[in-house]
């Protein structure tokens, strides 16, 4: 699949509109039933943000794919694609292709060689199934027709009988995310759900934002909770607030106003622990120290003071301060915004969409797939599962 200036043809079966994980399945899977596809993105390459997944090692799936993985304000829309496109399938895709991969926690899986092949993959595969795509294309006008649709472009007008829009969501806009997608809904009289950023640090102001600022680099194995959802992993401290897995996945939860709650132990019984320091007379710095680090064991005790007071607490008290440790709760300023989100929450309405086709319900020949849709899925390769699922049914009907 060579990039194009121009299209071959005027008039296609599909037009994709989005070269990104979603559309290029889609257009792969579509091209081997004979329809002609053609493919059209405003940016300079096709699949930038595959490209820069997973620390540029790609995610690409997961072993355990459960709807419980996808927020959705109708849980039961993704089964269906999901059921009909299971992890396994796409894994046999990149083995297919001699793409080398390696499992890392809670079933994740990357490639060892880099984002680069997925992409590659991608594209043999649109070629092999006679898929034109033009990159750098600007989309200025879509205007539906009897029986298709119409689209003025930078490289000319161009028609299609059915039109798929997998154009993404809005994190990472220095990758060319933009709202195209939802303003092809709302011109169509679909209803969209107001976007915000996803998997995405938290950050705090005064005197929270400089104390993480001091402890800046630092990472603790903690578990958070956050609107009832618990995730257990890493917990990264930065300039700003915190960051690293546990707060990605929270940060899909949390909405301004609402607190975070984080077990600085999770694996062990603090208030046994603090009766046992008592009885033995032991100084609780070094304890914590020991648990959490020196640099976290002092910032936490000048922030919440008890070493003194530990040989004659009370076992009320011990309770309480072991409480504090298990059930520290922050209430974070915000998110670190677009610009530092994995995704966005949000998207075009699902009620609005076959969950079966990815079909506009009340507007015949326009479908929806990928980040683009009210569908985002946990941290660990589950947005990418959703984009190969939704375009390969997508495909089937378009
Ligand atoms: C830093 C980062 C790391 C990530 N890591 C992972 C990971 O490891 N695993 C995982 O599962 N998910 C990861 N994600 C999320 C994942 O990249 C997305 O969920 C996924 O790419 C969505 O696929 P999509 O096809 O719907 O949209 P995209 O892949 O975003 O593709 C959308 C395409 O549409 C094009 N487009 C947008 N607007 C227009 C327009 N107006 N006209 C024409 N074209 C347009 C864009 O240029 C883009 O090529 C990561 C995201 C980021 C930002």
């Amino acid at each position: 699949m060579t990039d194009q200036l121009g299209f071959n043809q005027k008039h296609y079966d599909v037009i994709i509109i989005g070269a990104g994980a979603a559309g290029l399945m889609c257009a792969a899977q579509a091209g081997y039933r004979a329809r002609s596809v053609l493919v059209l993105d405003h940016a300079p390459k096709a699949a930038a943000k595959i490209r820069i997944s997973g620390g540029g090692k790609c995610n690409f799936t997961n072993l355990d794919v459960k709807p419980e993985h996808y927020i959705c304000t109708n849980p039961h829309f993704v089964k269906s694609a999901l059921a009909r496109y299971p992890s396994s399938v796409f894994i046999e895709l990149v083995e297919r292709h001699g793409i080398d991969y390696e499992q890392r926690a809670h079933g994740q899986l990357f490639t060892t060689q880099g984002a680069g092949q997925i992409i590659q993959m991608l594209r043999t595969e649109a070629d092999w199934a006679g898929v034109e795509l033009v990159l750098g294309c600007q989309i200025q006008r879509v205007s539906a027709l009897e029986g298709g649709y119409a689209l003025a472009t930078s490289q000319g007008d161009v028609y299609c009988q059915s039109l798929v829009i997998a154009t993404g969501g809005l994190a990472y806009p220095k990758l060319k995310a933009s709202n195209f997608g939802m303003q092809i809904a709302q011109q169509f009289g679909l209803n969209v759900i107001k976007s915000q950023p996803g998997l995405v640090p938290l950050v705090f102001k005064s005197p929270w934002k400089e104390w993480f600022a001091n402890l800046a680099g630092l990472s603790l194995e903690v578990e958070m909770t956050c609107q009832g959802k618990v995730f257990r992993e890493a917990m990264l401290i930065t300039h700003q607030g915190i960051s690293g897995p546990v707060v990605l996945q929270v940060s899909n939860y949390w909405q301004p106003g609402r607190p975070i709650m984080i077990n600085l132990f999770p694996q062990c019984d603090v208030y046994a622990e603090l009766k046992q320091l008592k009885a033995q007379n032991r100084p609780l710095a070094k304890w914590l120290a020991q648990k959490v680090t020196k640099s976290f064991s002092q910032a936490w005790l000048q922030k919440y003071p008890f070493d003194n007071a530990l040989a004659t607490a009370t076992d009320q008290a011990l309770q309480d301060y072991a409480r504090n440790l298990t059930h520290w709760t922050l209430y974070p300023e915000d998110t670190a915004g677009y610009n530092k989100a994995e995704v966005s929450l949000g998207g075009v309405d699902t009620d609005a969409v076959s969950s079966k086709t990815f079909e506009a319900l009340q507007q015949p020949g326009l479908y929806f797939i990928g980040e683009v849709l009210d569908v985002t899925g946990h941290l660990g390769g589950y947005n990418f599962q959703w984009a190969w699922a939704s375009g390969q049914a997508c495909a089937q009907v378009v």
